[in-house]
């Protein structure tokens, strides 16, 4: 293992970010004219647009239309640089980020600290469903996904025993949330038109998209009667909607389902979907280890009103990764807490303000959406000045989620490009992300096996050394 020295000489104010996603990126936007020098870190090389990525998924759109790089996105910010690594150490005492990538672990010095690096997918103590049941977090998921269902059809086709195309043909999505929704909708929609007419030896349109939850309404958070919408949107589809349905088992070959009378019930599929729940990064675990720094039960870090950690004013945790009343896990919460804490350090610059001067961070909800299938969607707005929640269900409220996420979407070209695959795919029947590759499907359990047997490697060398496995000390 090699390492990097503390970065630069102490010129300016240190600012150091952690994660490119929504949180992470637009702090370190907001500091652009700022008299100090930004360093993000980050383990992806891009800014990654969520939302879209079950368009990716899908084969409706191309993952770069939704992840630009974010050192080109940043190109022009010249007091800011950016550093691709996993951190995996933040040391709040010496006011240091240790970060990894390959081999090389590089420290970086902070005077002020945002950390915006999100959240995973929550198995709920059962991680060994991710082998069978991927999330859908990354692009490498989104590409895995769409390897895995498009391989299915492949796999039916190739089929000549009814009981196995069944299986293979009965796609599951576990979480009827938005991302859930919106993809159980778009394999709905894929297999009815995309597909149709393209096998020999099966009909796509036979395929069977089952999506569950162990709560018993769809879309809980947009309320009982868009919820309701939704679900009657996704039946027409043709999706077998199951509520109040608890997976207890899951395997290559299918899952069991517990019922809420107690009885289970087994479900032959081979491409399941998993959107049920999130687990904030274990960033904030570290910092619990240091300070008086509390978790709830999704990991996420109890912040104070101005999103500082206790005893640290100059450390801020945004985005997924921050629990706050009221706050929910969106783009717009992650945006707004990552404009916060850049505004709290520019106040400090520019007006000498001290930590105690911090007004509390306010959320403004915008209002939620989620797309169900092509042409409909639900938007609930609320009215300000009111408790009152404005609520659109169906085509108008598609139209202003294209719009919307178009707004949000980084890079001219990226936009140009998504509104063509998108007239394309809504006004015919055509999608030009259908191509997968071997890697898509296999590389993420390729990948796991071989960190398993580098463990096992380790292992074996601490046995032979009878101590520890060999550590290599950081630079400091
Ligand atoms: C499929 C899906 C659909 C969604 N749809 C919507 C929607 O329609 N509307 C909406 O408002 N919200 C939606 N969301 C939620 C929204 O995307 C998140 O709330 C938002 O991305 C959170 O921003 P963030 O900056 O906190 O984290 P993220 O955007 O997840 O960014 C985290 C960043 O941290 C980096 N990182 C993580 N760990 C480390 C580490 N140890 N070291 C270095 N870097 C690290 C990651 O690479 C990434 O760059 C969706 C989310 C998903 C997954």
């Amino acid at each position: 293992m090699t390492s990097s020295p503390a970065t630069s000489l102490r010129r300016r104010r240190q600012v150091v970010i952690i994660g490119s996603g929504f949180g992470g990126l637009f702090a370190a936007q907001r500091l652009k004219k700022a008299d100090v020098d930004v360093t993000l870190i980050a383990k992806t090389t891009h800014h990654l647009f969520q939302p879209m990525l079950y368009q990716v998924a899908t084969g409706i759109i191309a993952e770069g239309e939704i992840a630009p790089a974010t050192r080109v996105v940043l190109r022009k910010q010249k007091n800011t640089r950016v550093l691709l690594g996993e951190v995996f150490d933040i040391d709040l005492e010496n006011q240091v980020v240790r970060s990894q990538l390959l081999e090389r672990v590089t420290e970086t010095a902070y005077d002020d600290l945002i950390i915006a690096a999100g959240a995973d997918q929550s198995y709920f103590g059962n991680d060994h469903f991710a082998e069978y049941a991927p999330g859908m977090k990354t692009i490498d998921h989104a590409l895995e996904l769409r390897g895995r269902i498009l391989g299915a059809f492949e796999q039916a086709e190739l089929s000549n025993d009814p009981a196995e195309q069944k299986k293979l043909l009965t796609f599951v999505v576990i979480g009827a949330g938005p991302t859930g929704v919106e993809l159980a909708g778009q394999i709905a929609e894929m297999s009815d038109k995309t597909l149709r007419g393209a096998f020999r030896n099966i009909d796509p349109t036979d395929a069977n998209v089952i999506l569950l939850d162990a709560s018993p309404a769809v879309l809980p958070p947009f309320g009982p009667k868009l919820g309701e919408k939704a679900r009657r949107r996704l039946e027409r589809l043709g999706v077998d909607v199951q509520l109040g349905a608890m997976v207890t088992d899951l395997d290559y070959d299918g899952l069991t389902v517990k019922e809420k009378d107690g009885t289970t019930r087994r479900i032959e599929s081979q491409c399941k979907v998993w959107s049920a729940g999130v687990q904030a990064s274990s960033l904030g675990k570290v910092l619990a280890d240091q300070s008086d720094t509390e978790l709830d039960r999704a990991g996420r870090v109890k912040v104070g009103p101005d999103l500082t950690i206790p005893g640290h004013p100059n450390v801020f945790v945004v985005g997924d990764m921050m629990a706050v009343d009221g706050v929910p896990g969106v783009a717009q919460g992650a945006i707004q807490g990552g404009r916060y804490a850049a505004d709290a350090i520019l106040a400090e610059i520019r007006k000498g303000q001290t930590p105690d001067q911090r007004k509390p961070f306010s959320y403004f909800d915008k209002g939620s959406m989620a797309t169900v299938s092509r042409f409909s969607a639900v938007m609930q707005v609320p009215i300000p000045g009111t408790k009152w929640k404005f609520e659109s269900e169906g085509y108008i409220a598609w139209l202003g989620w294209l719009a919307l996420h178009l707004v949000y979407l980084v890079g001219f070209r990226n936009r140009l490009n998504t509104i063509i695959n998108w007239f394309f795919a809504f006004n015919t029947r055509g999608r030009t992300q259908l191509a997968v590759t071997e890697q898509q499907v296999y590389a993420r359990t390729a990948l796991t096996e071989l960190s398993y047997l580098e463990r096992l490697r380790l292992a074996e060398a601490a046995r032979a050394d009878g101590d520890g496995p060999e550590r290599t000390d950081t630079a400091g």
